[in-house]
């Protein structure tokens, strides 16, 4: 769309007359801002700062040229390879698998088939704010239980009766890791509830930390990951789900219901090739989780508080001789710098730092040095 265009939609009076119920009901999520212009900094929304594996682009590139024409041709509704490949990497069966078009559909997907229900879902009052957002859509109740003083998550305080509970692991936007010992008491203390697991950024922790392998012990359990992260493929929007085929099940059925073909050809071949691709996986997420260390040290010699982040980004609250977190954040922003903050009482002292390639790091440190220097 042009500028010409958007600035008459803008200038326009949006008329509601003919939306239903449901679409004022709305109260849709806002991603982090895109920015158009090449020379900013950006780390704000958390993507990866390598490129993907060179083997996704051959593969993209092949079925281009050789299969083009495919293009007339619907995709694998089911996914089959991308499937039998992810079977493979994380030793499972097929039919312990879902993939959607990103995990935020695999999510949305999520609350529709086993959320709707009498009782409450219970999630952390700070997480991922695209759960009250699908609450919202679905018409699910949705109750946040308050993290510990040190944004911890206490399974204990998720013992009260629900249909379900959701979080994000490392959470967001904080970054810390709930113990698999943790998890595995809180899945057995609600048997009786769906337990969805959010590993968005679960491949940048330090030590092998999925509840992956929890599926076969425990069948109310579901695991989302995500392409978008640890594999640099924000843009190809590839998701997946893992969890007894019951629940799997019902997934099909609800995705057959909505849309059969959420992945196109391109995104189950890149998809794919990715995972073949496992020495540079491996190697981008050490390189990440190196930068993250790195990171946490510079900002800790600044005077920042930092909490310990196993993801790939920091959660961190300025020193507090500087003011108010927000002009920080604008200050950062005014130099070019993108970060995120929430407008949120608990959080509102903290900043969300995505981490980037050395030199974005660098040019992050530089300029909180000379803000705080002239704070
Ligand atoms: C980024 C993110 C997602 C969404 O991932 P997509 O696959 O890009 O839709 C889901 N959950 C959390 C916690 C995230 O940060």
């Amino acid at each position: 769309m042009s500028n010409f265009d958007q600035n008459q939609i803008n200038n326009h009076q949006i008329n509601s007359r003919l939306w239903s119920n449901v679409v004022k009901n709305l109260n849709p999520y806002t991603p982090g801002e895109q920015p158009k212009h090449a020379d900013l900094c950006k780390l704000n929304t958390n993507e990866n700062p390598f490129a993907p594996s060179p083997k996704v682009v051959e593969a993209i590139t092949q079925a281009l040229s050789n299969q083009a024409n495919d293009l007339r041709l619907y995709p694998a509704p089911e996914s089959d390879a991308l499937r039998e490949t992810l079977a493979d990497v994380y030793q499972l069966d097929k039919n312990q698998i879902f993939v959607g078009n990103g995990s935020d559909e695999v999510l949305a997907h999520i609350f529709a088939c086993f959320f709707v229900k009498n009782l409450p879902i219970l999630t952390p009052d700070i997480g991922y704010s695209f759960y009250p957002v699908y609450a919202n859509t679905f018409g699910v109740n949705l109750q946040k239980i308050a993290l510990k003083q040190d944004f911890s998550l206490d399974i204990n305080d998720y013992n009260q009766p629900n249909s379900g509970i959701i979080f994000a692991n490392p959470n967001a936007p904080t970054g810390i890791l709930l113990s698999l010992e943790k998890i595995k008491q809180l899945l057995k203390n609600n048997q009786n509830s769906v337990v969805v697991v959010d590993e968005a950024y679960i491949d940048f922790a330090e030590n092998p930390s999925s509840a992956i392998g929890l599926i076969h012990e425990f069948d109310n359990l579901i695991v989302s990951q995500t392409f978008s992260k640890s594999r640099s493929l924000a843009g190809l929007r590839v998701g997946m789900a893992f969890a007894n085929p019951s629940l799997i099940e019902a997934l099909n059925r609800y995705k057959n219901s909505f849309n059969s073909y959420p992945l196109d050809r391109l995104a189950q071949v890149g998809a794919t090739a990715s995972l073949q691709d496992h020495a540079y996986f491996q190697d981008c997420c050490k390189q990440v989780i190196a930068l993250r260390q790195d990171l946490v040290k510079n900002l800790m010699m600044l005077g920042f508080h930092v909490l310990p982040s196993q993801a790939n980004f920091v959660f961190a609250k300025p020193p507090s001789y500087c003011g108010e977190t927000k002009q920080l954040f604008e200050r950062l922003r005014n130099q070019g710098v993108i970060t995120r903050h929430f407008d949120s009482a608990k959080i509102t002292d903290y900043l969300r730092i995505t981490v980037g390639t050395q030199a974005q790091n660098q040019r992050l440190i530089n300029a909180l040095q000379e803000i705080l220097n002239n704070p």
